[in-house]
């Protein structure tokens, strides 16, 4: 059975442009429910370690300076098929190539300041949910 969790964060960009509340609306209005939310500032090894599997990459340094200079709003999310339905509402990587309508090509500026992150997969949406909230933090 397809996984019903999956794990958010509304990057540095969007929160800084306001765009916190028209994001979780979008969200919860697509059918998403909302068990875990909070609005953090990740430290440098914070950043490192949760984009480890990208740390061979020549955009890494730049990522971690983006995701660690201002707050983000995290989220565990819970609908059938989350996962991947979650990745087809925010759309491409980068929002040149994103579908209309989607998240990334309302609200991203580049492939870099993108403003939302989703797992890849059930197993990722799990690690991201365990490296953010603590088990009294989920509902
Ligand atoms: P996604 O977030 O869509 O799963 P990736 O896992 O490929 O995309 O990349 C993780 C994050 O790294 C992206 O969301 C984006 O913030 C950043 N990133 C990806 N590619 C680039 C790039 N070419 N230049 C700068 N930043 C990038």
């Amino acid at each position: 059975m397809a996984g019903k969790r999956t794990f958010t964060m509304i990057k540095p960009d969007a929160v800084e442009a306001g765009n916190v509340g028209a994001i979780l609306e979008q969200i919860t209005t697509s059918g998403f429910r909302i068990v875990a939310l909070k609005m953090t500032q990740m430290t440098t090894a914070d950043a490192e370690e949760f984009y480890a599997v990208h740390n061979e990459r020549p955009f890494f340094g730049e990522l971690v300076e983006f995701m660690t200079r201002g707050p983000i709003v995290s989220a565990v999310l819970e609908k059938e098929n989350a996962v991947e339905d979650f990745r087809a509402l925010i759309g491409a990587t980068n929002p040149e190539d994103a579908a209309e309508g989607t998240i990334r090509k309302k609200y991203a500026k580049s492939v870099g300041e993108n403003a939302v992150h989703g797992s890849d997969s059930d197993e990722n949406a799990q690690i991201e949910a365990a490296f953010h909230f603590s088990g009294r933090e989920m509902f």
